[in-house]
């Protein structure tokens, strides 16, 4: 509630629900956003089902950073979702507990989501690189480029509607060709293989920047943006 007060959006628990659904933000087409004519290729079906993606990463050894961890973290949540949210990689509390968000920027990302009338149990939680960096420094490209495998494999698995990318690493991934800082890149739609891309700020961002209304209502703005086109508003 806190949350939602600073960013102004406490109004979704003011209000009854809005009797006239607002018209959904209609995503850039593909040649505004991204040159790429592959992205507009649908993805390939699956190679192999999530649960065996999973098992595959608990034991993976592809990279330097199974040495230094205590568990991966493949990822949890609803595997039927439309929504999915995509972060950099694992820290200290997630690798303790082989789970995704669960520090203090997993508790602020699980009240934005809360705030958008989901729960952690209906969207799908993961990042790029599913070990933790020592450090939590940024993931190495070679890290990521090794890693790359499992996150395709899981988005083909679950064929998501919107993946939310949090912060510059996750929008990287996803977004390799597009330039300038998250302010610029954060708030519109990319088309991506069929699935619409939405980059914003990353929960530690936010808790970096704490006293930065502004940040968080950028955040909130492009919430709203994600459940008016999944029709949540
Ligand atoms: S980060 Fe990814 S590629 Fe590297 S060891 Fe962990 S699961 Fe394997």
């Amino acid at each position: 509630m806190k949350f939602l007060k600073e960013i102004g959006a406490d109004f979704v628990f003011k209000t009854e629900r809005r009797p006239a659904r607002p018209t959904p933000v209609r995503p850039e087409p593909v040649s505004a956003v991204h040159p790429l004519p592959a992205l507009a290729a649908p993805l390939a079906p699956p190679s192999k089902d999530i649960a065996s993606v999973h098992e595959e990463i608990l034991r993976c050894q592809k990279c330097p950073l199974a040495g230094d961890r205590t568990r991966a973290v493949p990822g949890e949540g609803n595997l039927a979702t439309e929504l999915m949210f995509v972060g950099e990689g694992p820290g200290q509390d997630e690798d303790a507990q082989g789970r995704p968000f669960v520090g203090r920027a997993g508790q602020l990302l699980t009240k934005i989501i809360a705030a958008m009338t989901y729960d952690r149990q209906n969207v799908f939680i993961t990042n790029i690189i599913k070990c933790r960096p020592p450090n939590n420094r940024v993931p190495h490209r070679d890290e990521v480029e090794a890693c790359a495998p499992y996150l395709l494999e899981q988005i083909k698995n679950i064929r998501p509607k919107v993946i939310v990318t949090l912060g510059k690493s996750a929008t990287d991934f996803f977004l390799p060709d597009t330039t300038g800082g998250m302010t610029s890149i954060r708030g519109q739609f990319y088309a991506w293989h069929g699935l619409q891309v939405m980059p914003t700020f990353h929960p530690s961002y936010l808790i970096r920047n704490e006293g930065n209304v502004g940040i968080k209502k950028m955040v909130w703005d492009d919430m709203q943006k994600v459940m008016a086109l999944l029709g949540k508003k």
